[in-house]
Parts: C-alpha cells; structure tokens; sequence
C-alpha cells in the first residue's frame, strides 16, 4: 500500500519535472521571455569578477574537453580564458549594475519641446536562450519635459541593457524604463529591429528574416506622435 503511494509519488514528480522542461524547452524555442526584469540569484552578486572569470574558464574547458576537442591545441589552448573573460566583462558585462551609465541630465534650456530623436543605434545583443548573438539597430525617442540626456547616453543605456543574456522583447522594455526614469517622463519610445543568429545561422536557417518590437510610453501610445516617430526612423541619413 505504502509502496504504491510512494510509487505514484515519485512517477508524478518525474511526470511534472518532464513537463516541465519540455515546458522550458519550447518556451526558450520560441523565444519568449517570461519577464519585464533581467531574472538574477539573490547571491548574483557574492563572487568577485576575477572568481567568476575562474570559475567560467573551467566550464568552458569542460564542455570543449566533452566535445572531444583537445585542448593542449595552441590554436585552443587559451579559448577557455578567452570566452570567459569575454562573457563576465564584455558580452554580459551589463548583468553588473555597476556598469549602467551614470544617469548625468541636463536642464533643456533651448526649451526645444518636440521629440528628440536617435536612430540606427548599433546594437549587440545576445539571446538567452541559445547564448547567440542578437545584431540590429535600436532607435530610441522621448519629449522633454524640462530635462535632457547627452546623445551618447542613449547609446549606453541601450549597450548596457544588451550586455544580458536577453529575449528583445525584455529589451525594449528596460531601454525605455530606464530613459523614463532617468528623463523623469513617461514620453519615452523605442523600436528594434535585429536578426537573431539563432534563427538566421541554425534551426530554421532564415537568414532574410529580422525582429521587430516596440515599446510606446506617454505621448508616444497616441497615434500622430507614434506615426511621427515611426517616419523619422524611415528617414535615410546620408552624409
Ligand atoms: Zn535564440
């Protein structure tokens, strides 16, 4: 009697732990993020950059010694530290909220009270559910309300938040919350649109295909200010 119920027990955890990464697998297949937030440990931040770098260079070496590559290779022989310290200071150096830019604003003296806008911002991000590179361009909007950001801070804020492991959609959304604060309005706006390596260079192969997504604060849900903002990304700037 004790048997079965312990049998049946343990057949529903392994039933639910299957469903569940089944759940996870096609929830990261299809790209969907699960939160506005960046998800973190609560001892995210305990170890040292160095021990993190340390701790990475192992792993990458392991999974390269499993794939049967031999590591005493020249040509290989540094990768482990390679990718490592790529990881932790370049790639998903923005995890490090001691790398967001410092939020410096400036009082708009011009009184200048249309929108401000900067586009084709070069972005590098990566995908989290692959850990593939996300490569395409943020144009990024806002209307004053009495204060400004340097241009150059835009593209920062935009780089730092693509420094993650990120799904684009979560992107959008945290360069416009974070230029909503930083700008003290909520008439801030943002629109991506980039190739996902993970769907141009495997599974699919689509290399034609490219994401869109947006993200509309304030005045920008209504229809004349989000058209306006739309036509000026179209513009072609030549020099
Ligand atoms: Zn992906």
């Amino acid at each position: 009697m004790y048997l079965r119920i312990i049998e049946t027990f343990i057949s529903n955890i392994t039933m639910g732990l299957k469903n569940n990464i089944e759940k996870f697998d096609t929830l990261g297949d299809n790209h969907i993020g699960t939160s506005t937030e960046t998800p973190m440990r609560a001892d995210a931040f305990k170890l040292s950059t160095d021990k993190k770098i340390e701790i990475i260079k192992d792993d990458v070496q392991h999974i390269m010694e499993t794939l049967g590559l031999d590591l005493s290779d020249d040509s290989l022989n540094g990768t482990p530290n390679r990718v490592a310290k790529m990881f932790v200071n370049e790639i998903f150096g923005g995890l490090d909220p001691a790398k967001k830019p410092k939020a410096s604003t400036f009082d708009n003296k011009y009184q200048y009270g249309e929108m401000l806008v900067e586009k084709n911002i070069t972005l590098y991000s990566t995908c989290e559910h692959h850990f593939l590179p996300i490569v395409g361009r943020a144009h990024v909007a806002y209307i004053s309300n009495g204060t400004v950001v340097g241009l150059s801070k835009m593209n920062r804020i935009v780089d730092y938040f693509a420094k993650r492991p990120q799904v684009q959609e979560r992107l959008t959304i945290q360069i416009v919350e974070e230029l909503q604060k930083v700008l003290n309005t909520k008439d801030v706006a943002c629109v991506i649109d980039a190739k996902h390596l993970c769907v141009n260079s495997r599974g699919i192969r689509d290399i034609e295909s490219s994401t869109v997504t947006s993200e509309f604060g304030g005045k920008f849900k209504e229809k004349d200010t989000r058209r306006e903002f739309l036509d000026y990304i179209q513009l072609e700037t030549k020099f």
